[in-house]
């Protein structure tokens, strides 16, 4: 049994849910900072001996640098997130403002492909394109996926800076080699057929990729192509002053070709 725990993150008037979730005694991912009090509340109430993170970025270890100092568990990241950890954030204006920044902290390097608890056998499997840390956990027992970060929404029309599309694509047809159903996804929270969601988010970007790598051939430059085919810049662009834009879409999958 998955426990999910929702949090509500608020800023500039947008809401963006974070969801914890607790596997027997682990705890998977911590949180931002900016939620200290309420993942505080959770984890005192929780069984938890162990953490794992599904990757370095600050909503999901924002409160680990307090179970370092205050529980002596052993948390995990995957040996890439290791050195991140170790520094505390400096985040841009509008991250810092969603999730605050998070003091450093010292996870083990994760060396193993197996996680076990009572109930479960995870796979541990490295899926890079959103971070190059990136995990997720599969038990092909019982059909689930933790997927981090790798979901998200089934079609995104732009990027952050630190993203690659190709690199997402190999990441979730990796991911969809393995047996589930469900997924939790730590800001949609329980997928019952998160399975279909994954291919669907798989098939737009392998749509998106084609239609990109054609038109490059084609002579068109970044700039016209994200024109033509990705035209709008949603209001998270102009917060995040562009560190997320279609424009890091179109260039992730041109630098791969070129
Ligand atoms: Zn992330």
């Amino acid at each position: 049994m998955i426990q999910s725990f929702k949090l509500n993150v608020q800023a500039f008037g947008q809401k963006m849910p974070v969801y914890l979730f607790q596997v027997d005694d682990v705890l998977v991912d911590t949180g931002p900072y900016s939620m200290k009090n309420e993942v505080r509340k959770i984890i005192k109430e929780l069984p938890i001996k162990r953490v794992i993170h599904t990757h370095h970025h600050e909503d999901h270890t924002g409160n680990s640098a307090w179970i370092e100092r205050f529980y002596s568990i052993p948390q995990w990241i995957h040996p890439l997130g290791v050195e991140k950890c170790n520094l505390s954030t400096k985040l841009p204006f509008y991250r810092a403002m969603f999730w605050h920044n998070r003091s450093s902290f010292h996870p083990i390097a994760l060396q193993h492909n197996l996680f076990k608890t009572e109930h479960h056998t995870f796979q541990i499997v490295h899926t890079p394109g959103h971070a190059e840390d990136h995990i997720v956990l599969i038990d092909e027992e019982k059909g689930i996926c933790l997927s981090g970060d790798l979901y998200l929404f089934h079609s995104p029309t732009s990027n952050f800076s630190f993203e690659s599309v190709p690199e997402l694509i190999r990441s979730i047809n990796k991911t969809l080699s393995y047996s589930f159903q469900e997924v939790y996804c730590s800001h949609q929270g329980h997928l019952k057929h998160g399975r279909k969601l994954l291919e669907q988010k798989r098939d737009y970007l392998l749509r998106l990729q084609d239609s990109v790598t054609q038109a490059h051939m084609e002579g068109k430059s970044a700039k016209e192509i994200r024109k033509h085919l990705l035209p709008k810049n949603k209001l998270f662009q102009y917060i995040s002053f562009f560190e997320n834009s279609p424009t890091h879409t179109v260039k992730s999958i041109i630098k791969e070709i070129s």
